[in-house]
C-alpha cells in the first residue's frame, strides 16, 4: 500500500469509542514497511488488547479498532484467518472484535468479529513462496492475488462495521 501520514492514519478510523479519543501509534511508525503490507496492523502502545487495522480503498485511508477477544479454543485445532486465509496453529489466529460506531447505547454492545493472524502480519503469510504445480501460475503471480485478496476483504470487513443503520433496521 502506498506510505500514509500519522494523520490521515489516525483519521481513518471508523469505529472510535468516543469522538476525540487518541489513536496512538506505533512506535515504529516511521519504518512502516509500507510497499510489503496490505493493511497497517499495530497494537496500542498502552492497551495490548487494543489493535488497529488501516488499508486504503479508492485512495482513501479505512481503518477500524479491534478488540482481542480470550482465546478458547483448544490447542488441537487449526485456524484459519478470515483475511490472508492461511491455516495455522489455534494461537496464532485470534478472534478480534470491533464495536460499531453508534449513538445508541443498546446499540455499542453490538460488534463485529473478524479472525486474523494474532501478530497482524498476514503480510509474512501472503508472501511465502507458494508450493507449485505444474499448471499453476508463476509464484508472483499467486502472491500478487493473494495480497489482493487481504486487501480486498480487509476493505469489506472495515466497511460493515459502522454499517449500523442495517443492523438497527433488522432488528426492528
Ligand atoms: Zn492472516
Amino acid at each position: 500500500m502506498r506510505p500514509m501520514s500519522r494523520e490521515e492514519v489516525r483519521g481513518a478510523i471508523v469505529n472510535l469509542d468516543r469522538t476525540g479519543s487518541k489513536v496512538r501509534l506505533p512506535a515504529w511508525f516511521d519504518d512502516a514497511p509500507w510497499h510489503r503490507i496490505d493493511y497497517l496492523g499495530w497494537r496500542d502502545p498502552r492497551a495490548a488488547k487494543c489493535a488497529y487495522l488501516v488499508t486504503e480503498a479508492d485512495g482513501q485511508a479505512l481503518g477500524v479498532l479491534l478488540r482481542q477477544a480470550p482465546n478458547h479454543a483448544d490447542g488441537s485445532r487449526a485456524m484459519m484467518c478470515d483475511l490472508c486465509r492461511s491455516s495455522r496453529r489455534f494461537n496464532e489466529v485470534s478472534l478480534f472484535t470491533a464495536r460499531r460506531p453508534s449513538r445508541d447505547k443498546r446499540e455499542r454492545l453490538n460488534t463485529v468479529g473478524l479472525l486474523l493472524c494474532t501478530d497482524l502480519d498476514c503480510a509474512v503469510k501472503t508472501r511465502t513462496e507458494p508450493t507449485r504445480h505444474a499448471y499453476d501460475p508463476p509464484g508472483d503471480d499467486i502472491i500478487a492475488a493473494r495480497r489482493e485478496g487481504v486487501r480486498s476483504r480487509a476493505i469489506a470487513f472495515i466497511r460493515s462495521v459502522p454499517d449500523a443503520e442495517r443492523t438497527a433496521r433488522r432488528r426492528t
